[in-house]
């Protein structure tokens, strides 16, 4: 039958003019093919579709001029069949509904990949922290934490850093909900700073779990990491670490990128003279002597790719363009289901998100267990203990992407979803 579109309609999303996918579109296309692997109970799938909640708060700021401003804040809340909701804030503009859910729907799968008992929650503010002067982010970020009182706390919902947001961030919103509940509450929050209840080696935890991981697919797929060349994308937390961390080990390191470009040298750069963004924002391309654009890094010809920076990155416009061998996710949600296929039909392994950047919400469990007890661990032992889960969580989806010739992102989610489904099994459904 004739079609009414277009006729030069292009092959892919964005030629044909369409949105790209959005997080939450994503994450159910991955739930559904996953469930399609193991006997699974359809109606738990159909409830894991589905967030158990979502708040939605708008917050007055009154800036610094004086005048008052109204900013919109989420807080998504997955499934807690495991635990109490977990997950991160992120200040952004493009922060939405949709995408809270998405991102919370991951969480879930993060903790269970990890087998932490916690579930999954993602929130956020829609705003450009860049636009805020340091008292301005402040008074919104109590303002938010206040908004959020009856949603969030030690036993129910933590929340955590994410993209906009960091240790100083959860520092405010821990003091905030402590003086209101009139209780020094360290373990409302993740990711504090150590001097109030923050776990060391919080801050590097997702870039080091990049780097295991990153570790364990090279030995698989038969790398000597002194062989590696390694491009990532992204110089935050997550980039940063990793990088270091792997060029600590021996990778060639050839480019590293943030949102103005990337440097970048066939022979190596040395990772630890190039700032991050922690350390001074956006001065990436400021430290190199030769630069490429932040879409060239994906397209690098590399054995190991490691996108760090924002979701949504590897699409059906550059799939077919990615000459790394394997590709290891640092952001949440770099790569879209329709990538995923691409890559797939190529033979390119994709390392999730979902296991592969855990390492952050799994010390964020180490530093609730030393707030729960009042008894701080050291750095070597987070750090043992978080090579040790992340090993175990690498041999558990490996041991499923060998047992169903599945991918690694299949091989994660159904390590997940049976954990979930069991506990939903057991628990039942009330009333
Ligand atoms: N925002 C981080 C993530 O996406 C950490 C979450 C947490 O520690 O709760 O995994």
């Amino acid at each position: 039958m004739a079609s009414e579109s277009t006729p030069t309609a292009g092959d892919t999303a964005s030629e044909r003019g369409e949105a790209p996918e959005s997080a939450l579109e994503t994450a159910r296309h991955q739930l559904n093919e996953a469930a399609s692997l193991i006997d699974v109970d359809g109606n738990i799938v159909e409830r894991l579709n589905y967030p158990a909640a979502v708040h939605e708060v708008t917050i007055p700021l009154e800036r610094d001029d004086g005048s008052v401003e109204m900013y919109r804040g989420y807080r998504a809340q997955h499934d807690s069949v495991r635990g109490p909701y977990k997950g991160g804030l992120r200040f952004h503009p493009d922060v939405s509904r949709e995408e809270c859910i998405g991102l919370a729907m991951w969480m879930t799968w993060k903790c269970a990949v990890m087998d932490i008992p916690f579930g999954g929650a993602k929130g956020g503010v829609v705003v450009d922290p860049k636009d805020l002067s340091e008292a301005e982010t402040e008074r919104l970020t109590r303002r938010f934490a206040n908004e959020m009182r009856s949603v969030i706390g030690p036993m129910t919902d933590i929340p955590a850093p994410d993209m906009g947001t960091g240790a100083q961030t959860m520092a405010w919103i821990m003091d905030a909900y402590s003086v209101q509940e009139a209780e020094t509450t360290p373990g409302v929050v993740t990711g504090k700073p150590p001097v109030i209840g923050g776990s060391k080696g919080r801050e590097e935890a997702p870039g080091r779990s990049v780097a295991i991981i990153s570790r364990e697919a090279l030995n698989y797929y038969d790398y000597a990491s002194e062989d590696t060349t390694v491009a990532v994308q992204g110089f935050g937390s997550v980039g940063a670490n990793a990088a270091r961390l792997l060029d600590d080990r021996g990778a060639t390191v050839v480019a590293v990128s943030d949102v103005n470009g990337a440097a970048y040298d066939p022979d190596g750069l040395d990772t630890h003279e190039i700032p991050s963004h922690e350390e001074q924002p956006e001065a990436v391309t400021r430290h190199a002597d030769e630069t490429i654009s932040n879409e060239a890094v994906l397209e690098l010809d590399v054995d190991l790719l490691v996108p760090a920076a924002v979701g949504n990155v590897i699409t059906e416009d550059n799939a077919a363009d990615i000459r790394a061998d394997l590709i290891v996710e640092g952001a949440n949600g770099p790569t879209t289901f329709a990538a995923d296929s691409i890559l797939d039909d190529r033979g390119i392994p994709v390392i999730p998100d979902i296991l592969a950047n855990a390492g952050g919400v799994t010390v964020s469990y180490f530093e609730w267990l030393q707030d729960i007890n009042r008894r701080a661990w050291s750095r070597e032992r987070v750090n043992e203990e978080l090579e040790t889960e992340m090993t175990a969580a690498w041999e558990a989806v490996r041991r499923e992407v060998e047992a169903h010739d599945a991918s690694w992102r299949d091989g994660a989610y159904v390590v997940a979803l049976s954990r979930i489904a069991e506990a939903h099994e057991s628990r039942g459904l009330w009333p």
